[in-house]
C-alpha cells in the first residue's frame, strides 16, 4: 500500500477518488484546504492516523483535527452539539475555523493524543470535500510539513517535505488563506487558542465575548501548561534567524534597517519582508514585498511561502510586526513564533 502509490502526483479531478480509495485503506493523502496543505487518514483509525505522526515527525502529544464534509458528521465524534457550536457552524463552516468540544468513544487516542476532547472542522475547498466524501470517514488532517518547517501552501512545499514518505499529494495549487485555521475551545467559556482567519472580532459579532489563550502573543512561562499542546512547540521555526521590526510603520522599518545593516557588516546574508508601505525605507538593501499593510491577508498568504524560500538563502530574515487586530493577530502569532519571540525594539 504504502509504495504501491507512493510519490503520485494527481490533476485534481482523478486525485479525490485515487485519494479516497488510499485513505480508507490506511495509508496518506497530502490535499489542499483553503488554510494550508493537511496530510490525512482515516480519522477512526488509529493505526493509520500513527502513521501520519511518523511521516511528519511529530511529537505524539500534540492532537489532530478531524475535517468533515459536511455539519451532521459532527455528530458522530462529539457525544453532544451544544447550542453555540450549531451556531458558529452556521455562520462559518464550510471555513477556517476548527471548533473543540468534549470527544465520543468512537474518536481513536491517536487523535486526541489522550485528552477529552476532540477538534473538528469542514474545509472550505472543493477538492478536499470531495476528498473527503469519497473517503466516508472523517479524515484526520495536520499540516503536511515536517514537524519544524512553515506549513505548506502549495503542493511543491508538500513534496521538499514528505515526497516518498506518504502515498499521494493533491496538487490544489497555492492555497487561499496561507495560515492554519483558527481554533476555538467549546468547553468552557469559548476560548481562542490558535488564532487563524476567522477573527476573534468575526467570532464576537455573532456569540459575543471570546477569550484568548495566553500564549498566542506570548512564549509559555517556565511550569505553564498549554491550553492547546501544539502552543508549546516553536512550529514554525525556520532556518535563518527572524528578527520582528516592532510599532508604527516608520519606527518598524527604521528599526530592521539599522539591525540589516549591522548584521551585513558581520559578513550575514539578509533579507527583509517588506510591504507596499515601507518599500522606500529600505533602499539599497535586499527586500522582497509579502503584502499590503492596509490588507493583512495578504502578508497571512505569502508568509510561511516567503519563509520556506529565504529560510536557507539568507541567515537573518527581517519583518514588520502588524497591529494584533483581525487577520493581523493571526500573522504575528506565526511570525512570532518563527522569530523565537525575538524582537526589535
Ligand atoms: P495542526 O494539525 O498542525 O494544524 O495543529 C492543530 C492544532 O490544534 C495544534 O495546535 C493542536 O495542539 C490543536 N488541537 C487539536 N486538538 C486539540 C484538542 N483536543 N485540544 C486542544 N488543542 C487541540
Ligand atoms: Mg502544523
Amino acid at each position: 500500500m504504502q509504495t504501491q502509490f507512493a510519490n503520485a502526483v494527481t490533476q485534481k479531478e482523478n486525485g479525490t477518488r485515487l485519494g479516497g480509495s488510499i485513505l480508507r485503506a490506511g495509508g496518506l493523502v497530502a490535499f489542499p484546504t483553503e488554510t494550508v496543505y493537511g496530510l490525512g487518514a482515516n480519522g477512526l483509525d488509529g493505526e493509520a492516523v500513527r502513521r501520519i505522526f511518523e511521516a511528519k515527525g511529530r511529537p505524539s502529544d500534540n492532537p489532530l483535527i478531524l475535517h468533515v464534509a459536511k455539519k451532521n458528521d459532527v455528530k458522530q465524534l462529539w457525544p453532544r452539539i451544544p447550542p453555540i457550536a450549531r451556531t458558529l457552524m452556521d455562520a462559518f463552516w464550510p471555513g477556517p475555523l476548527t471548533l473543540i468540544f468534549n470527544r465520543s468513544s468512537i474518536v481513536p487516542d491517536e487523535v486526541t493524543a489522550g485528552l477529552d476532547t476532540v477538534a473538528v472542522r469542514m474545509p472550505d475547498n472543493k477538492t478536499a470535500l470531495a476528498l473527503i466524501r469519497e473517503a466516508g470517514v472523517p479524515v484526520a488532517a495536520p499540516s503536511a510539513n515536517s514537524s519544524g518547517k512553515p506549513s505548506p501552501t502549495a503542493a511543491e512545499h508538500v513534496r521538499e517535505d514528505l515526497e516518498g514518505k506518504i502515498d499521494l499529494i493533491i496538487d490544489g495549487g497555492p492555497c487561499r488563506f496561507g495560515l492554519e485555521s483558527t481554533v476555538l475551545s467549546l468547553v468552557g467559556a469559548p476560548t481562542i487558542l490558535r488564532p487563524g482567519a476567522v477573527t476573534k472580532e468575526m467570532l464576537e459579532a455573532i456569540i459575543g465575548p471570546v477569550a484568548l489563550a495566553s500564549s498566542i502573543l506570548s512564549p509559555l512561562k517556565e511550569g505553564e501548561r498549554a491550553a492547546s499542546p501544539g502552543m508549546k512547540y516553536r512550529h514554525y521555526a525556520p532556518e535563518a534567524e527572524v528578527l520582528v521590526g516592532e510599532g508604527v510603520p516608520r519606527q518598524a522599518a527604521n528599526r530592521i534597517a539599522r539591525a540589516y545593516d549591522a548584521a551585513e557588516a558581520e559578513g550575514k546574508r539578509c533579507m527583509i519582508f517588506a510591504t507596499e508601505q515601507t518599500r522606500a525605507f529600505y533602499t539599497g538593501r535586499q527586500y522582497v514585498i509579502i503584502g499590503d499593510r492596509e490588507d493583512p491577508a495578504t502578508l497571512c498568504r505569502n508568509l510561511f511561502a516567503k519563509l520556506r524560500e529565504y529560510s536557507e538563502k539568507a541567515d537573518v530574515i527581517f519583518a514588520e510586526s502588524l497591529p494584533e487586530q483581525g487577520e493581523g493577530l493571526a500573522y504575528m502569532n506565526r511570525l512570532l513564533r518563527a522569530a523565537g519571540f525575538h524582537t526589535l525594539s
